[in-house]
């Protein structure tokens, strides 16, 4: 305190309108969020240097696991939510209850947001789903269902069985509220979201720049919302889907079907379908893929291999710790790169954080090891080997 006395300038009536800052004087301004949920959103950009350096081209990480709810989703279940209270159809603290089938990061998100203003959350999901997600689920006050998998034309199916479940609430005259189903899948509101903040951050924060963007698809919510926005101001801008093994939509981007030519891969079921990455991977046709799919220039397959590699790879060169999705979708961005050649700037988004990923990709991924020997090519390797 002495020393802080002794610095301060001593200020004469003709300084006091040009007031003088010392080194040590902070300029204050109050900056209090309201709320948790204000700090969703305006998350960094990141140059990934080891990509960029071995691609020669810019190649850039939006920070989603930076989000409160850990993931993407965040953006979503905020919008769906303010958008359903402005529309009358949820009421704080009147026993309203948020129904939504689920497998990952949404369930999170509408489960914190419910309680943040008000709601009740009930989120179904499938009962091969790990013992964690509906822990987490639980811990964050919504009620979870585990249902049997099954196919979508099922109505015991996770989403349908949501679904159903809003509907008798609203129905049901002997308990309060009504329910609201988020539909993430078929509501427009999830593109839109992407639409009105991821996107519009993008856009800032390369000051316009981007040559390609990159991004998988679970419902279609970010690779639509965003292909919208940013092509709107960059048309010469290329969309390219990432997909994981068992998804149908490299077929449907390509070849405007669900399933492979030869091979009619892709009408499995995701479930019977031996890869380890989450969140992203769709086999049927949704309003949120379709919504931008004209937008969609390419799209590029990617292994458990390569995914897994490139997350040895990105805590090696980075430390940067992310979930199986962002894998994927930071070895398309890679292979877009190479493909528009150097100089130029991709943009993909880094969806969660490793952590919700530790007991099934993390696990078969294995630990990192202490050497700095790992190239991008052995990432890129990993995927020929397994196909050779
Ligand atoms: N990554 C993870 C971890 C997710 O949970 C999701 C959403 N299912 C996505 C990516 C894909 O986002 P979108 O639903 O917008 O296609």
């Amino acid at each position: 305190a002495a020393q802080h006395l002794l610095s301060t300038p001593t200020t004469t009536s003709k300084s006091k309108s040009s007031k003088i800052k010392t080194e040590d004087e902070v300029e204050l301004k109050e900056d209090i969020r309201n709320g948790l949920e204000e700090c969703i959103g305006d998350t960094p950009l990141i140059l990934l240097k080891s990509l960029s350096a071995a691609t020669g081209c810019e190649i850039l990480g939006k920070a989603e696991f930076l989000n409160p709810g850990g993931s993407v989703k965040d953006r979503v279940a905020l919008h769906l939510l303010t958008t359903a209270e402005r529309d009358g159809l949820l009421t704080p603290h009147s026993g309203d209850k948020i129904y939504e089938g689920t497998v990952g990061s949404t369930g999170v998100s509408l489960a914190y947001l419910a309680r943040a203003r008000g709601y009740l959350a009930h989120i179904v999901m499938p009962s091969d789903q790990s013992i964690e997600k509906s822990s987490l689920l639980e811990k964050l006050g919504a009620e979870v269902s585990r249902v049997p998998p099954a196919s979508i034309v099922d109505q015991s199916q996770f989403v349908n069985k949501a679904r159903s479940l809003a509907l008798e609430h609203t129905m049901r005259e002997d308990i309060p509220g009504r329910g609201y189903f988020a539909d993430q899948f078929e509501n427009d509101g999830n593109w839109r979201a992407h639409y009105a903040s991821t996107a519009p951050e993008i856009y800032r924060q390369t000051g316009g720049r981007v040559d390609a963007f990159v991004a998988g698809a679970g419902t279609g919510g970010t690779i639509s919302g965003c292909a919208r926005y940013l092509k709107e101001r960059l048309p010469e801008m290329r969309v390219v889907l990432a997909d994981p093994p068992g998804s149908g939509l490299f077929n449907r981007v390509k070849y405007g079907v669900m399933f492979d030519i030869k091979e009619r891969e892709g009408t499995r079921r995701r479930h019977q379908v031996d890869t380890i990455v989450e969140g992203i991977g769709i086999n049927r046709v949704t309003h949120n893929f379709e919504a931008g799919r004209e937008l969609v220039d390419d799209a590029v397959r990617v292994t458990d291999e390569e995914a897994m590699a490139m997350a040895r790879f990105l805590v090696e060169k980075e430390g940067l710790f992310v979930g199986s999705s962002s894998a994927v979708n930071c070895v398309a961005a890679v292979r877009a790169a190479k493909k528009l050649g150097e100089g130029h700037r991709v943009v993909t988004i880094l969806c969660d954080s490793g952590a919700r990923h530790l007991s099934k990709f993390w696990a078969k991924a294995g630990n990192v090891g202490g050497g700095w020997e790992m190239t991008l090519d052995d990432v890129l390797d990993a995927g020929i080997q397994k196909k050779g």
